[in-house]
């Protein structure tokens, strides 16, 4: 019984993620994200029809490959980004909700992570310290200074 309410994050369950409509839904692969950006770059707003995106990364193990039954709940839009690298963008084939994306290398390589879709995850921890704002250079409403922010990604992630 000691210490029971200290034992929150031991005892971190997955989320619920789900559609609109409720046709799709899966757990979040691990109990919290790597990390959660807002992205207000251009194909964020585009694919929202709103201000900003919103990507919480977890693993890819457990979701991808998807099961069956989830295969045939979801359809797949691809779409090229930048230096040869292309986009997988899963959606519900009922309701259109954009559910997560997995980035492909330019050697076809898939990511071992998915960015999953910030609205959709029920009871995700909005404002944690893990979370920052990105692409700022094409945001179109202003984000206070005491939220972590970049006119394009960290240094640490601009790697490749
Ligand atoms: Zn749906
Ligand atoms: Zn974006």
């Amino acid at each position: 019984m000691a210490g029971h309410g200290t034992e929150t994050d031991t005892e971190a369950k997955p989320l619920a993620v789900r559609c609109q409509c409720g046709n799709a839904s899966f757990p979040t692969p691990t109990a919290k994200p790597k990390i959660l950006f807002y992205c207000h770059c251009t194909e964020c707003q585009k694919q929202t029809s709103s201000a900003f995106g919103t990507s919480a990364i977890y693993t890819s193990d457990g979701l991808l490959p998807l099961s069956p039954d989830l295969a045939g709940r979801m359809k797949v839009f691809h779409r090229q980004t930048e230096k040869g690298r292309s986009m997988e963008c899963y959606f519900c084939s009922e309701c259109g909700s954009r559910m997560f994306h997995r980035i492909i290398s330019a050697d076809g390589k898939p990511r071992n992570t998915v960015s999953i879709k910030g609205g959709c995850i029920e009871g995700l921890e909005w404002n944690w310290s893990g979370s920052m704002h990105i692409f700022m250079r094409s945001a179109v409403i202003d984000i206070p200074a005491e939220f972590e922010q970049y006119e394009t990604l960290p240094p640490w992630m601009k790697m490749d």
